[in-house]
């Protein structure tokens, strides 16, 4: 068989794939709006493969790479299922990403993504994919992976902020955006980052920490990978950038709760921070950073009321001693630091949902008292009759966190397993779904009186 005349064949076979799997009903809101996707991106490679040159070994390529990611994308949306992931989080998480990730074109109109969820092995797993910028479909499809083993730990689904980064940084205009403020206020003015020699320099430096240079001693003798090749061989200076880029995007779309699951999940596999990897830096550089942002935002001056505050406390200080205290890894100025997360904390604002709200005054209190009683998180109260209120579901996930810095969570006859206050939030949280639907309902009914 001839190259084209097989990816004519398998073409044949993904639209089989794709009618007997999409057409049936997946996910909460079903899968027809996927299976039409599909359907018409399965159809502009039929026809791209009638009129293809075979001897374009470039375009046989190319098209044979769109049957392969259509096929990719097919088998995850038929795999996603109910029971795998934490529904009520992904939920309200699109909610709150669905402007952000609406790509706004030159021509024809915005295209709002359709989101679909599935869950993996490994705590790696935790990743937003989405479509690569082809005119291939009419709406671009983001696939939201949790790892299986955490469904229900809504307090670490806030590291998915850091994947609404990648994923956003894939629209070109968004892409645009965050490049200028970005470079504009934190790369480009960095002694050492400002480009990859500057990087080298520094990470082959003779006051690097003692595990660093054995790592990197570990590369050369291994991989022959020194300093000449690091960044040609190994790593890749730009997936590093865009990681210190989506750490302070999660930061600033979840709050504290973004930074308490980053550290743990970080410290997890890396418990020194000092690992190498070719597309991340150092997870230390990473957390010091965002321990200073969080400063700069002024999370950590917040006050509460006698409840919580020791609470709080703890739970600040918890953080701050996983600062890595070598000075070496300070090489981000505060003054950088506040430059970039104020710009992009503006550009955040401009979309409906993104950024994390500060919460109101008593909020975060009543909602860890409930947390302590045992009882799902949510704007409840019975105070001379039922009151309901709106509360952010990111609000019941920093509460849960303070929970469990509280004191009595810990202690043996009242303590809460941290298993427990995940899900306890989890319950809050889609409780507080029904909540929001009854009040949005009354507002409705009270206006059209
Ligand atoms: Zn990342």
């Amino acid at each position: 068989m001839k190259p084209v005349d097989f990816l004519i064949n398998e073409a044949e076979n993904l639209q089989f794939v794709l009618d007997q799997t999409l057409r049936y009903d997946y996910g909460l809101d079903g899968s027809r709006e996927f299976y039409e996707e599909c359907c018409a991106r399965l159809k502009h490679i039929k026809s791209e493969l009638k009129i293809i040159d075979a001897a374009d070994v470039e375009v046989v390529c190319e098209v044979a790479k769109d049957i392969d990611d259509l096929s990719e994308l097919i088998c995850r949306i038929e795999r996603s299922s109910l029971g795998e992931y934490s529904w009520p989080f992904v939920e309200e998480f699109k909610e709150i990403s669905k402007e952000i990730c609406t790509e706004i074109r030159d021509v024809g109109p915005p295209r709002i993504p359709k989101v679909h969820v599935i869950a993996e092995g490994g705590l790696s797993s935790y990743s937003i994919y989405s479509d690569p910028n082809r005119e291939l479909g009419k709406r671009r499809i983001f696939t939201i992976v949790f790892p299986r083993t955490l469904k229900h730990y809504v307090l670490l689904h806030t590291i998915l902020g850091h994947e609404v980064g990648h994923a956003i940084y894939n629209l070109p205009k968004v892409q645009g955006k965050l490049d200028d403020i970005f470079l504009t206020h934190f790369v480009t003015p960095n002694k050492i980052f400002k480009d990859q020699k500057t990087v080298v320099q520094w990470l082959y430096s003779a006051n690097a920490p003692e595990d660093v240079r054995g790592e990197l001693n570990k590369l050369e003798i291994d991989h022959s990978i020194g300093s000449k090749d690091f960044f040609f061989a190994f790593a890749s200076y730009d997936s590093w950038i865009q990681e210190f880029l989506c750490d302070f995007i999660g930061l600033l779309m979840f709050g504290p709760s973004f930074l308490a699951a980053h550290t743990d999940l970080l410290y997890s596999s890396d418990p020194n921070g000092d690992g190498i990897h070719d597309d991340h830096p150092f997870t230390a550089l990473r957390v010091n950073i965002l321990l200073t942002a969080a400063e700069v935002l002024g999370y950590d001056q917040w006050v509460f009321d006698q409840r919580i505050q020791s609470a709080v406390n703890d739970f600040w200080k918890d953080l701050f001693a996983k600062r890595q205290t070598d000075p070496w890894y300070d090489i981000f100025p505060k003054s950088s630091i506040k430059q970039t997360i104020e710009h992009l904390k503006e550009y955040l604002a401009t979309f409906e949902g993104a950024l994390y709200p500060k919460p109101a005054i008593g909020e975060i209190e009543k909602l860890v008292t409930k947390i302590l009683d045992r009882c799902p998180p949510v704007g409840y109260q019975y105070d001379n009759g039922p009151q309901c209120s709106h509360v952010d579901f990111r609000q019941i996930i920093f509460a849960g966190w303070i929970a469990h810095a509280h004191k009595s969570t810990k202690v043996k006859k009242t303590k809460i397993t941290f298993s427990e206050i995940n899900r306890l939030c989890e319950h809050g949280i889609m409780q507080q779904a029904s909540i929001k639907l009854m009040l949005n309902n009354k507002n409705k009914r009270t206006r059209s009186k």
